[in-house]
Formats: C-alpha cells, structure tokens, sequence
C-alpha cells in the first residue's frame, strides 16, 4: 500500500530528495545470496523503496543463522522455509508497494545471465569466492555494476567495481586458494560485522541507483573488535593480466573450475576443485578442529556436519556423504572447505 510519507525521511535527506526517491522507486537491484550480509542489504532496499527487488539463495534456514541473519524467525524454520522464500515474505510485510522476487536458486553460470537481467546494481551477500568470480563475469559481460561485500570474525570489508572500469574484483583477489578458505562456519563471526558491512553495500547501492554521486574508488577495511577502519585506493590493485577485463570471462563461459558429480550407486556427491590443486589439508584440518572431531591422514580428512560427512582430499576432491543433492552438497563444501 502505497503511503505518503513511507519515505519522507530520506525525501528531506539532501543526497536523495523526492527526485532520487522516484529514481530509487524505477531501480531493480539483485541481491545475491541472504544471509548475514544479504538479510540487511535487502532490508536496506527494500524499505527504502528501491521498486524490483530480485533476492536469490539456495540454502534453508538453521538456528544458528538466527544470531546475524536479520530477516528471519524461529517460525520460519518450523516452517522449514528456503531463505529465498522467507526473505520475500518478511520484505513484502516490511514494504507492499515494492516488487520483491525471492528466487531459490543456486547461482551458476547456466543462470546466472536471466538471474541478474534487468538488474542496475547486484549487491553481494555471498559466502564464498567461486561465485564472486561469477557474479564479477556476469556484471562486466552485461555492464551492470556491483558491491563486493564480505564479513568474517569481527571484521569485514567492502568494494564497489563500475562495468567499464578498471580494477574488477578478480584483478583485485586473484585465484581462488587451494587451501581453502576461512568462513563464517568455520571462524566464526560477530554479528554486527555483516551488518557494518551490509549497511556500506547497501549506501552504495543508493548511489549507484541515484546516479548523482560517483561509487567509492576504494576498498574499505575494518575491524570491529580492534576498531579500525581504513579505505584504501583501488587505482594500485589493476592485474594488467586479468581475464575478466580483457573480455574473457572464464567463470561464466569457461571449463567449469568445479565438476560435481553424483557418485553412482552411493548415497555421495564429489566436489573437484580443479583450479586449486593440492589441497594443504593440514591448515582445513586446523580449522575444522575447532568445531568437532576431524579423522584422517596426510592423504585425506573427514569431518561429520549433522548427517552428512565431508572427505576431504588431498588431490582437491571433497566427498559429501550422506546426501545426493548437489546443491546441498556445493553448499557444504562452501561452508566448511571453502571455495
Ligand atoms: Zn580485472
């Protein structure tokens, strides 16, 4: 239901008024994964009015997501409601005058062009690096711009990557590492990290829907627990040899990095990262540790996660036990591996 002074305190706010208020209200923004980070973005979004809202995620919701992830209740997951589902209900009870489009979906390249079509801004509540290479493909391919987000611990970070500008994220990040990756499920996390950083995605966002302030050129870097911040230059990260920025989009329309496969005849599904290579198995183990039993050899480790079981190799493979669903699968791999 349309009210008339819903938005009036950001229509008296001098950065927006009510001609960036009706620019908010013909943008559409794609929020890529809702979690932590995603959950205050859309939030973010949507109650400011911003018109087409399209959220996309592939996971269900678990109680220790409650701790950081806004949008959701301990009814949803009675409910056993996907995130994708219970974020477009929770944002059309906040805002009925807006679009919002919960899409539960694993974002890939064989989606990834009709996930983000008719986007201005993809906003980035992702938990892992694979699909952050996708999404930077996606977005300079189409000439969408995006925010770059990400929390772990008590700190976090942000950036803003215009289409025809230089660097992109991949000449900021580089390869995926082949030990994995810290994560949320495996260091933990203080909730108001994602928020700090979902709250800057989603001020960037604004600017880039407003198109009357130019994007931020620089990375900002903080810690919660040590309260530091600092915004560095992104001009000093251009990879002269970046794929991405010469047009090659390899994450998108390459040789998948990851084949997944379904183990035939078992209750398994294996994940190869073949970029990585060699996995350093001791620094996964190390990590994983912290949260319960980890068996294994210099060759291979397992790791029980509620009814599955992960084995990882030494070779780059993962197999998930316990579960023939390859989306639950690659989601696993994200969180306690690490893409
Ligand atoms: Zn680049």
């Amino acid at each position: 239901m349309e009210q008339p002074d819903r938005y009036s305190r950001q229509t008296i706010f001098q950065g927006i008024g009510p001609e960036g208020q009706r620019r908010l209200g013909e943008g559409c923004a794609v929020v890529v994964g809702c979690g932590a980070l995603g959950t205050v973005v859309a939030s973010a979004l949507a109650r400011a009015g911003v018109g087409h809202l399209r959220v996309i995620d592939r996971d269900f919701i678990e109680y220790h997501n409650l701790q950081r992830q806004l949008l959701y209740t301990e009814s949803d997951i009675e409910e056993n409601l996907p995130k994708a589902v219970a974020a477009e209900r929770h944002l059309r009870a906040a805002n009925s005058a807006i679009e919002v489009e919960g899409v539960v979906a694993d974002f890939s390249p064989s989606n990834a062009e009709r996930l983000v079509e008719g986007a201005d801004v993809i906003v980035d509540g992702l938990d892992n690096f694979e699909t952050r290479f996708l999404v930077n493909d996606v977005a300079r391919k189409l000439g969408i711009p995006w925010v770059y987000g990400g929390a772990i611990g008590s700190s976090g970070m942000t950036a803003t990557f215009l289409p025809r500008e230089r660097p992109c994220f991949r000449c900021m990040v580089n390869r995926p590492p082949a030990g994995g990756t810290l994560t949320c499920d495996t260091a933990g996390v203080v909730n108001s990290a994602p928020w700090v950083v979902g709250s800057l995605e989603a001020a960037e966002a604004f600017k880039i829907l407003l198109g009357t302030v130019p994007a931020s050129r620089e990375l900002v870097v903080f810690d919660l627990w040590q309260r530091s911040f600092q915004s560095l230059p992104l001009e000093g990260v251009v990879d002269v040899k970046c794929p991405a920025c010469a047009g090659n989009y390899e994450f998108l329309e390459g040789t998948p990095r990851t084949r997944i496969t379904s183990l035939c005849g078992q209750n398994a599904v294996q994940i190869w990262n073949l970029a990585a290579g060699p996995m350093r198995l001791s620094e996964i183990r190390e990590r994983l540790s912290a949260l319960g039993p980890v068996e294994g050899s210099e060759q291979m480790i397992r790791f029980p996660v509620g009814e599955q079981e992960l084995v990882v190799f030494y070779d780059g493979r993962t197999i998930v036990r316990g579960t023939r669903d390859e989306v639950l699968a690659k989601a696993l791999y994200a969180k306690y591996v690490g893409m």
